[in-house]
């Protein structure tokens, strides 16, 4: 058998290992999944998928627990609700965020044109994960034992819908620190429908992301905590929150695209804090600030913490002039979380663990949850090494791993051979090294077709 080690104790990390049948079943079935996705590859924007009842502002559809895309059409803008709980909460929440751009920062769908938006629910069996893939937005329904389904908190939507829109806009590279914000940018507009929605103050709010994710008895408030990084879960399953919120704490990994759901700790901490100084409702002066910031001219795509924050003080002048109190507000936000306007943070290096000759480490990290589940073979003395041996001499990883960009919320496989790591997005998996991935991860699905 294949040896499982989880890093460090993160999120997710025993679904397919659970002692717990119908948890391990979810989990293979999950990875399954992901494999089949290999086909829906992402990169520059591409118009948002259409179907033939696109003709309102969004159509939610059902994958009926298959990985087919979008899936049939369910419930139309503008329809009754169906009595499908899913497809309603997604209806609703895409109404939520739809109102939150349009009516505050006059932006029609993520692409400031009115496009219509395909929503799928039901995605896969057991699929514990959301994400926008370039065109639509997506959502599994859990496992019914640790995650609920993921159109159940409105703000897991509103937080995959804003990836839309800072595709259109800023576009911000999905690794290391720009990711880290592309990340942060989805919670602090995921944040902003919630408050919106329920008529608080930044005071008032609970500046939590993903609360009602997870079913009861696990251990956790929410998924992520924005006003305290870190603090979002602590259980025996999931392990503890690994979130920092302050540059001292910066994590330095090549897991979750430059621990992209880690870091955003950081740009989080310093939105909550400029917000609760302003104070008032949190998506007026301080979301139309960061709005400013994430559509105007300054932010490139390879941005990071100390360009963005620059971006965000100056939006606020041009908002509110110069010596206002919501600049000051901004700059202390950015303070508070180590980061100086305008002056990059020397990088650390990297931190990549050796492995012994023989062995294959695979690690899947990302995902909208930022889990992390790792498992290891030993060519020669494991069971199942000479299969993977054999696998991987029919893949190229080097060229594999250098054909698709970092996509918002999708799983990347880390192949490491030998300590020779080789990345590969979800959206690049091959048949190959998705048999790979279920071997050395110890799911004994069976090939995919
Ligand atoms: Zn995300």
């Amino acid at each position: 058998m294949a040896l499982h080690t989880f890093l460090p104790p993160y999120l997710l990390q025993t679904l397919a290992d659970s002692a717990e049948g119908d948890v391990a079943a979810c989990g293979r079935a999950t990875l399954v999944a992901d494999g089949l996705m290999r086909e829906r590859r992402t990169g520059p924007p591409r118009p948002p998928r259409r179907t033939a009842l696109a003709t309102g502002r969004f159509t939610v559809h059902t994958a009926g627990n298959t990985e087919q895309l979008p899936g049939t059409p369910a419930r139309a803008d503008g329809a009754d609700p169906v009595g499908d709980v899913a497809v309603d909460e997604a209806y609703a929440a895409t109404e939520q965020v739809w109102a939150l751009f349009e009516e505050v920062y006059g932006r029609s769908s993520v692409d400031g044109r009115g496009t219509p938006i395909v929503v799928t629910v039901h995605y896969g069996q057991g699929y514990v994960n959301a994400f926008w893939d370039g065109q639509q937005l997506v959502f599994g329904d859990g496992d019914g034992q640790v995650f609920d389904r993921f159109t159940k908190p409105p703000d897991v939507l509103a937080h995959e819908f804003t990836h839309g829109v800072t595709q259109y806009t800023a576009n911000l590279v999905y690794q290391g620190q720009s990711g880290a914000l592309n990340e942060s940018v989805s919670d602090v507009f995921a944040a902003l429908t919630t408050q919106r929605v329920a008529g608080q103050t930044a005071d008032q709010a609970d500046w939590l992301i993903g609360k009602g994710l997870f079913l009861p008895g696990v251990q956790a408030t929410a998924l992520r905590s924005m006003s305290a990084p870190g603090t979002a879960y602590d259980d025996p399953r999931l392990g503890r929150d690994p979130q920092v919120g302050s540059m001292a704490d910066y994590v330095e990994t090549t897991d979750d695209n430059g621990g992209v759901h880690i870091n955003s700790g950081i740009p989080n901490r310093a939105f909550h804090l400029a917000a609760t100084t302003m104070g008032g409702q949190a998506w007026e002066d301080a979301g139309r600030t960061w709005y400013a910031a994430l559509t105007g001219d300054q932010v490139t795509p390879d941005v990071d913490f100390a360009g963005f924050a620059a971006a965000t003080v100056a939006a606020a002048g041009d908002l509110f002039g110069a010596d206002s109190s919501q600049v000051a507000a901004v700059r202390e936000g950015w303070a508070g979380v180590g980061v100086v306007p305008g002056v990059a943070t020397a990088p650390a290096g990297a931190s990549s663990v050796p492995v012994a000759a023989g062995r294959v480490v695979v690690r899947r990290s990302g995902g909208f949850v930022g889990a992390v589940r790792t498992g290891e073979v030993a060519l020669d003395a494991d069971p199942v090494g000479p299969e993977v041996r054999s696998l991987l001499d029919q893949v190229d990883l080097a060229t594999v791993s250098g054909t698709s960009t970092p996509a918002p919320d999708r799983f990347v496989y880390t192949v490491e051979i030998d300590g020779q790591p080789f990345d590969v997005p979800e959206q690049a998996m091959t048949p190959a090294l998705s048999r790979v991935v279920n071997l050395v991860l110890g799911d004994d699905a069976g090939p995919l077709s």
